[in-house]
């Protein structure tokens, strides 16, 4: 692909720059928002994530990769606005986040249904909106591959097959689940330097990640400034080990931020454990901190703009 759609049209990937590939404008439970609307501020939401995505354009950031998906309440129309609001160009996806099971509607139709409904967002549009997604979402957490999140993967793949945009995935590196989603992919067919197995960062398994590499994929170190399962140096250390042994062309550095999200409202407790977590930590203190180290002007942009070119086209 030379073009990928974002939520304002057609953008060529060269025109693309610096782009965080794992953020969220919103994340929430829209079961929750449908049945208890009144838990929810939308005006207050779109001013936090307009001001966390104009504080990333100051810092040089260009483009935004969103993968929320059905389960955390994807809105394209917010993501519209922030993007008008900012001048940012924001991509959304399309897929389904769950750990665990399907909505009934997927769960009594076959595969071939869930590809269908992918592959309009794809090359329609999302929500019955000319909004089209620009890249493909699942998930596979410490449950492991459950039959339904088996579904999702292998629609997931199926929609690639269809429309030729890439796969971005969660995965629980601790139970090992990015290689569980990596050979349900090559028994798809999926070329899997088209795959990037997210939250490969969450460990420093040296082990295990170049496992993930060897395949091909591509690797999210993306949850920077989150410090529940390991800390920004365990998490740097693992980054500089891994562009040492020449994988600054398969790494890609995010903070899986989310402007607000039901896990952790900005009021709860729980965000403040996370004190540095924000959509330009990576820009102003991780970025900074690896080039002290040794990583090179050259690698950076390699791992900022270049890879996601190279994981589109
Ligand atoms: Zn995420």
């Amino acid at each position: 692909m030379k073009s990928i759609q974002t939520v304002n049209g057609e953008l060529h990937i060269e025109e693309l720059g610096v782009t965080l590939i794992h953020e969220h404008l919103r994340t929430r439970d829209e079961r929750v928002v449908k049945q208890f609307p009144h838990l929810y501020d939308h005006e207050e939401e779109v001013a936090l994530a307009v001001a966390q995505v104009k504080a990333a354009k100051e810092r040089g950031v260009r483009t935004i990769f969103d993968p929320s998906v059905l389960g955390l309440d994807r809105d394209v129309r917010f993501m519209q606005r922030v993007a008008n609001d900012t001048g940012m160009n924001i991509v959304a996806a399309t897929g389904i986040f769950t750990f665990h099971y399907l909505p009934t509607r997927f769960a009594f139709n076959d595969i071939d249904f869930m590809v269908t409904q992918f592959v309009r967002d794809i090359e329609i549009g999302v929500q019955n909106t000319p909004i089209r997604a620009g890249f493909l979402k699942c998930a596979t957490d410490y449950q492991g591959v459950t039959p339904d999140v088996e579904k999702v993967i292998r629609a997931v793949a199926r929609a690639h097959h269809k429309t030729g945009v890439p796969i971005m995935t969660h995965s629980h590196p601790a139970s090992g689940t990015g290689l569980q989603q990596l050979a349900i992919f090559k028994e798809e067919g999926v070329p899997l330097n088209k795959v990037l197995i997210g939250h490969c960062g969450d460990s420093d398994n040296l082990e295990y990640i170049e496992k993930v590499l060897e395949s091909g994929a591509f690797i999210g170190m993306d949850r920077y400034g989150l410090t529940h399962t390991i800390s920004t140096e365990q998490r740097n250390d693992t980054v500089l080990a891994l562009v040492k042994k020449g994988y600054a062309n398969r790494i890609f550095l995010s903070q899986d931020y989310c402007c607000t999200t039901d896990a952790h409202k900005p009021e709860a407790s729980k965000r403040a454990a996370y004190p540095d977590w924000s959509m330009t930590f990576l820009m102003d203190k991780v970025l900074p901190t690896l080039k002290e180290h040794g990583v090179t002007d050259e690698q950076i942009n390699m791992m900022m703009v270049e890879n996601v070119k190279a994981w589109l086209s």
